[in-house]
């Protein structure tokens, strides 16, 4: 469950993160699982929807999510301290995680230089020196 409170500060509000980027529609988008999280004293803090795990940096939370996604056998206690020890589907959760992570960035990367390339064109078309 989401953390109630922060160092002993009460949640006041819990709300679903805003992506700092829209949708091609131009649409908000949501990152519901990271939840943007308003405390008693006014500050705000990041959680996971999942645990009460919490951040003061939004991009945290979504490497963290990481941690919900492994699906241990019934009986069986990982302890994360040596990762050949782990089963081989929590292996496989870890690597889907890495993966998604990776993908998450690659996609970053492609609308940095999307922008970049359509900021150059414009600066062409308004004749401004770069
Ligand atoms: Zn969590």
């Amino acid at each position: 469950m989401t953390a109630t409170e922060v160092n002993g500060i009460a949640v006041v509000s819990d709300e679903p993160r805003q992506a700092p980027f829209r949708d091609n529609g131009g649409n908000t988008v949501y990152q519901p699982q990271t939840r943007v999280l308003t405390l008693a004293n006014g500050s705000v803090v990041y959680g996971c929807q999942h645990c009460d795990y919490t951040s003061s940096n939004p991009n945290s939370i979504r490497p963290h999510l990481g941690k919900h996604t492994g699906r241990p056998r019934k009986g069986t206690r990982t302890t994360a301290s040596n990762s050949l020890d782990l089963p081989l589907a929590e292996l496989m959760g870890r690597l889907d995680t890495l993966t998604a992570v990776t993908e998450d960035r690659d996609a970053w990367k492609t609308r940095a230089l999307t922008a970049e390339k359509r900021l150059k064109q414009l600066r062409n078309a308004l004749g401004v020196a770069e």
